[in-house]
């Protein structure tokens, strides 16, 4: 990639992503499961954060996709780096304290690393749910810089708990994306990121638009890229993609991680963060930096060992 590195900038639209992200989660968590249709007769149009839904959140209430990426990044910050163990130890913590929502595969990988100490699991090819993809900020913003190390990231922490090669593609791509979108670069270019996906996997390409936003990680991201690219700003893509309703908290996860990458802290409605917890924003900015900080990228610019 041919950039300038601005730090700077790179942290506010690292925050920014993490902020995206749990903000999608509470105000996609209302709709979920629920279809268009079920959400236009109920909601006329899904524009804001009132929790509900059939997790019945308070509202501002996040879900398993802010909770994983919460267990990542501190598992990234506590080890000042990348370790597995730490995730997977993570992982059980929070199981164990008997989250609100958890994926069936989310919840298989995560027993296996419990009685069995297994940091991958074996391919299925009913591991193809976005649960791996829906945690891969942290990752992302961890590995700024480095195409390599995002691979291997992308792949270890995915393979606890789902292990197949649409959740791997998915994983790695939306990884790329949100380099793309930390560093500045257009929508043009990252299109053709997408479009390089589309040509490795058929399955992900979502023209025409299917209108499917199932946990299927290939309906999830179709949903994602259908709205991220065709939407101007932060408040239209997430309303558009949770308004497709199904795996609502996820799609609005995904699409707010990439959303708030793009087009930064500013475009965030300020009256869906005002209905956000203030402790876990305050974590979440705390850990977005720490992510950049512990970046090879960060030390290469700023000479810290
Ligand atoms: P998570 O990935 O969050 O742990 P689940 O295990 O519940 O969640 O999976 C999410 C959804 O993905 C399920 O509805 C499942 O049927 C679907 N799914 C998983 N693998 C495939 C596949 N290979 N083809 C189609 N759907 C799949
Ligand atoms: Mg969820």
């Amino acid at each position: 990639m041919a950039i300038t590195v601005n730090m700077q900038d790179i942290h506010e639209r690292a925050e920014a992503a993490f902020f995206g992200l749990a903000v999608g989660d509470a105000l996609g968590a209302t709709v979920e499961f629920m279809t268009p249709g079920e959400i236009t007769a109920r909601y006329g149009c899904h524009k804001d954060i009132i929790g509900g839904g059939w997790l019945h959140l308070e509202p501002g209430g996040v879900t398993d996709d802010t909770e994983m990426s919460l267990c990542i990044a501190r598992a990234i910050d506590a080890a000042h780096g990348w370790s597995l163990e730490r995730i997977a130890e993570n992982f059980a913590l929070w199981l164990k304290s008997k989250p609100v929502d958890i994926g069936d595969t989310c919840r298989r990988g995560i027993r296996n690393y419990m009685l069995k100490g297994a940091l991958e699991t074996p391919f299925n090819e009913w591991d193809a749910g976005n649960g791996a993809c829906m945690r891969m900020l942290p990752v992302a913003l961890h590995t700024v810089g480095n195409n390599d190390m995002l691979v291997r990231y992308a792949l270890a922490q995915g393979h606890l708990t789902h292990n197949h090669p649409l959740s791997d593609e998915a994983c790695i791509a939306l990884g790329r994306l949100v380099h793309m979108a930390v560093f500045g670069m257009s929508k043009v270019s990252m299109r053709k990121e997408a479009e390089d996906l589309f040509a490795r996997h058929e399955n992900f390409r979502f023209e025409p638009y299917r209108g499917l936003a199932t946990a299927y990680v290939v309906d999830t991201m179709q949903t994602v890229f259908h709205h991220f690219f065709k939407t101007r700003d932060f408040e239209e893509c997430l309303i558009r993609t949770v308004n497709q309703g199904g795996d609502a908290d996820t799609t609005g996860a995904i699409a707010g991680m990439l959303a708030g990458a793009y087009y930064g802290m500013e475009s965030i409605p300020k009256r869906w963060l005002r209905k956000m917890d203030k402790n876990l924003l305050g974590e979440i900015s705390v850990l977005a930096k720490r992510m950049i900080e512990l970046t090879p990228l960060h030390n290469q610019v700023t000479g810290s060992p």
